[in-house]
C-alpha cells in the first residue's frame, strides 16, 4: 500500500488531502503542531473528520522543525511521498513575527527535506504560493516568469522553500514538485481569510473591510481542485517541476462580494480601506503547464464554490467559532 506523509495535516488543505488519499486506499501519516494562528478546536474537528473516513491514518502532534517529531510522524516504514503543507501561511501573521515565519517556512522546509534525504523519500510535493511572483508580473502569471521579486515576507519564504527544494533535488536526486497555489477557499478555510470573514460579516450584518479600496483582484481556487492538483502531481512525479494551480480568472473583490451576497441572500455593507503592506493588485494563474503535464483543470466556479462554502459555514464553521471560547486555543 502506498504511504504519504502530510505535514500540516490538521489544517485546511491538509485535512482535505488526507481524506482524498484515504479514499484512494493510501496509508496516510500526518504531523501538525496546532499552530495558534487559529484555535485548536477547528483542527481537532478536521482530524475527527479524517478519522471518520476509515483507512490507515496515523497522526503525530509535533513540530516540523524538530527532527524527532518528523521521524516519529514518518514511522518505521518510510513514506513513498511527502506532501509538505505545514507553514505560517498568513501574510499578516508573518509581519507580526518575521523571524518565526522564516524559521517555520524556511528552516522547517529544510528539516522536511533533510528527513526525506535521511530516510530516502524520493517524492516530495511542496506547497508554494502565487505570492512568489512580484507586483509587476504580467498576467496571467506563468511559471517561466521571474519569481525573484516577491513583495511580501511570506512570498519570500515560499520562494526560499522552492529554492531549497531545487537544491535538494539537484544534490540528492529526489523528485520534487512545487505547486504554486493561488487563493484557496472552501469548507474548513482558515478563519481570518477574506471569503470566510466576508461571509461571516454579511451574515451578521456587519461591515466588510475591503482593502486596496476594493481594487485588487484575486484568482480563487476551490480546495477540491487544489487537492486534485496535488493528487495529479503525486501521480506524475519526475525531476524538479513547478506548476501554478488556480482557477485562471482574476475576480475583482466587487465580483466576489456579489457572489457572497447571492449565496447568503443578503446585501453586504462595505468599508473601503487602503492597501496593506505586501498586498498585490492582482493574482491570475496561467495554468497551461498544469493542464498539459498534470492533465489537471479546475472544475469549481467561484459562484458554485461560494454557495458550498456558505452552506458549510452555516452548518459547521459558525459553530466551531462559537465553541472557540469554551476550548483551549493552542
Ligand atoms: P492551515 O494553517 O490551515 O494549515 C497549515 C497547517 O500547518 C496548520 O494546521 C498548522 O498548525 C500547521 N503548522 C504550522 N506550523 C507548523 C510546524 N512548525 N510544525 C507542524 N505543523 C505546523 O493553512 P492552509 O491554508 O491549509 O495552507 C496549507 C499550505 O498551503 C501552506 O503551506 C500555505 O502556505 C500554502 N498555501 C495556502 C494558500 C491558501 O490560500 N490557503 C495559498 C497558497 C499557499
Amino acid at each position: 500500500m502506498m504511504k504519504v506523509l502530510i505535514t500540516g495535516c490538521a489544517g485546511f488543505i491538509g485535512s482535505h488531502l488526507a481524506e482524498a488519499l484515504l479514499a484512494r486506499g493510501v496509508e496516510v501519516a500526518g504531523i501538525d503542531c496546532f499552530d495558534p494562528l487559529y484555535p485548536r478546536n477547528h483542527k481537532e474537528a478536521n482530524l475527527e473528520s479524517i478519522r471518520s473516513c476509515g483507512g490507515s491514518f496515523h497522526f503525530v502532534e509535533g513540530d516540523i522543525r524538530n527532527p524527532e517529531d518528523l521521524a516519529k510522524a514518518a514511522g518505521s516504514k518510510a513514506p513513498d511521498a511527502v506532501v509538505h503543507l505545514a507553514a505560517k501561511p498568513d501574510l499578516r501573521q508573518a509581519l507580526k513575527d518575521p523571524p518565526e515565519c522564516v524559521d517555520v517556512n524556511v528552516t522547517g522546509t529544510l528539516r522536511v527535506l533533510e528527513m526525506c534525504r535521511e530516510i530516502n523519500v524520493s517524492n516530495v510535493v511542496f506547497a508554494s504560493s502565487s505570492l512568489v511572483y512580484g507586483s509587476d508580473t504580467k498576467v496571467p502569471f506563468r511559471e517561466t516568469y521571474s519569481a525573484d521579486r516577491p513583495v511580501s515576507l511570506y512570498g519570500a519564504t515560499k520562494r526560499a522553500g522552492e529554492l531549497l527544494c531545487h537544491t535538494y533535488h539537484h544534490m540528492y536526486g529526489a523528485n520534487i514538485t512545487c505547486l504554486r497555489f493561488f487563493t484557496v477557499y472552501g469548507p474548513r478555510q482558515r478563519p481570518g481569510m477574506a471569503i470566510r470573514v466576508f461571509v461571516e460579516r454579511v451574515l451578521n450584518g456587519e461591515k466588510i473591510p475591503v482593502y486596496g479600496f476594493g481594487k485588487p483582484a484575486r484568482d480563487f481556487a476551490h480546495v477540491s481542485d487544489i487537492v486534485e492538483g496535488i493528487l495529479a502531481a503525486l501521480d506524475r512525479m519526475g525531476g524538479y517541476r513547478t506548476y501554478n494551480l488556480g482557477y485562471s480568472r482574476a475576480y475583482s473583490l466587487t465580483e466576489l462580494i456579489r457572489s457572497i451576497e447571492v449565496a447568503v441572500g443578503k446585501k453586504a455593507s462595505v468599508e473601503l480601506l487602503p492597501d496593506q503592506p505586501g498586498d498585490v493588485m492582482v493574482t491570475f494563474a496561467g495554468i497551461d503547464l498544469a493542464k498539459a503535464e498534470l492533465e489537471w483543470k479546475p472544475e469549481v466556479s467561484l459562484e458554485e464554490g461560494i454557495e458550498g462554502f456558505v452552506k458549510w459555514y452555516r452548518e459547521i464553521g459558525r459553530n466551531l467559532e462559537l465553541e472557540e471560547d469554551t476550548t483551549n486555543p493552542s
